[in-house]
């Protein structure tokens, strides 16, 4: 049975390592839709080499470009943010790979679970801000949601054969990023330049920030505890600077499990597009001769204050999570076009979460607004800082 996929943000980090994975089984996997919001020139040169159905490009402008580039061939080109809703729910697309960054996520996803599409979820701002959404529509569906992020995936793999045991505790690693060991008087001054110098991965503008910022671990926390339904204060951080063992669970005996392996997000996505089946695969070995030691240290929360404030989100509830992110994702943006510093992107999420209005059980619609409410705000924020 050949699986064909859906990739929304086929032309990013997690999108063109999924095609990667697509090509190399061509038995079991197939191309059905592919998405972009800008870059046109990537996503018709993956077109006429995949041969979707049908290929979405966010940006209007662009519209003309792609119909005329694929004129010659049976590929539908359709453009803008609420086609994404349409393409995820056709009766050939058997899985979705949400693998698009930022809030944009939510409403394909929320579309694609009504559809009855498993999805294998990059996209973990999706979660962040309506987790308490998802979680029971996709289990009213009965869709599952397969865990892309490294992480997550590792987490989802120790559980497996574990359903009947409660977690006592899950522990996220993070690599601490570039910054890991500065303080905050080191990091007033940092250029975007540095921040998007990650150790491990190589990935997409915005988590590299994040990553830089702890707020990608803040957002994974937030991740977790929708996945895996546990507490705030079941999940731990721990910083692994090799990120070799990807996270880990503690069960009620006191026995952790782990999972390890290279850093390399091709795994946990061929993973999860694979699952339930572990596919072979040619990625380069783990090898304890390569790593003399495998080392772990508490994350700095005074310096890293992001990932302090996810925390709190998480307690709080309601549509506060979704506050950060939308924050979040207007503090990166500025923050990348030197707008505001490095220290400035953590002012502006406490800001917006001190100042935007609190909903304790919203809904799809309140998502909505309080998406754009905060985005108003924490733009007017930085518009004061550039003065
Ligand atoms: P990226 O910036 O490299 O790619 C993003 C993709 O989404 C591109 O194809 C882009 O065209 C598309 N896109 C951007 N804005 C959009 C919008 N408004 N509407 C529709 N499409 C849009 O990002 P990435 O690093 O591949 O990350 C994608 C997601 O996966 C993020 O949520 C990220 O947190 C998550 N993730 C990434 C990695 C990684 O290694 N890159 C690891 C774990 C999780
Ligand atoms: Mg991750």
């Amino acid at each position: 049975m050949i699986k064909r996929i859906a990739i929304l943000g086929s032309t990013g980090s997690i999108g063109t390592q999924a095609l990667d994975v697509i090509k190399q089984h061509p038995d079991a996997f197939e191309v059905a839709v592919l998405t972009a919001q800008s870059n046109a020139d990537l996503l018709v040169e993956q077109a006429l080499q995949f041969h979707p159905s049908h290929v979405v490009i966010g940006d209007v402008a662009k519209y003309t470009f792609v119909k005329h580039a694929l004129s010659g061939t049976a590929i539908e080109v359709l453009a803008g943010a609420d086609a994404l809703q349409e393409v995820v729910c056709y009766d050939h697309v058997d899985v979705v790979l949400t693998a698009l960054v930022g809030y944009a996520g939510l409403l394909p996803t929320v579309k694609a679970i009504k559809a009855g599409k498993p999805i294998a979820l990059a996209n973990k701002e999706t979660l962040v801000v309506a987790g308490a959404l998802i979680m029971p529509l996709a289990r009213e569906m009965g869709v599952p949601i397969l865990p892309v992020d490294s992480e997550h995936s590792a987490i989802f793999q120790c559980l497996m054969g574990e359903s009947h045991n409660p977690i006592e505790k899950v522990i996220l690693t993070a690599s601490g990023g570039p910054f890991r060991g500065k303080k905050r008087e080191d990091l007033a001054q940092v250029t975007r330049a540095q921040a998007l110098k990650h150790p491990n991965w190589t990935m997409g503008a915005k988590i590299t920030i994040d990553s830089a910022s702890l707020m990608n671990k803040g957002l994974e926390v937030i991740e977790a505890a929708w996945l895996f339904d546990v507490h705030a204060s079941q999940i731990d951080v721990v910083v692994h600077p090799q990120s070799i063992v990807h996270s880990l669970v503690q069960f009620e005996d006191g026995s952790i499990k782990a999972q390890l392996g290279l850093p390399d997000m091709k795994l946990p996505i061929q993973f999860a597009l694979g699952y339930p089946n572990r596919m072979q695969a040619n990625f380069p070995r783990f090898d304890f001769k390569d790593y003399a030691s495998l080392t772990f240290e508490q994350p700095d929360l005074e310096t890293f204050r992001n990932l302090g404030l996810a925390f709190q989100a998480l307690e709080k509830g309601g549509n506060m999570p979704c506050i950060l992110n939308a924050a979040n994702e207007v503090a990166v943006e500025a923050f990348l076009k030197d707008e505001i510093g490095f220290l400035q992107m953590s002012d502006l999420l406490a800001n917006c979460m001190a100042q935007g209005t609190f909903l304790t059980s919203p809904s799809l619609e309140d998502y909505v607004n309080t998406d754009k409410t905060t985005r108003i705000m924490a733009q007017e924020w930085v518009s004061k800082l550039k003065k």
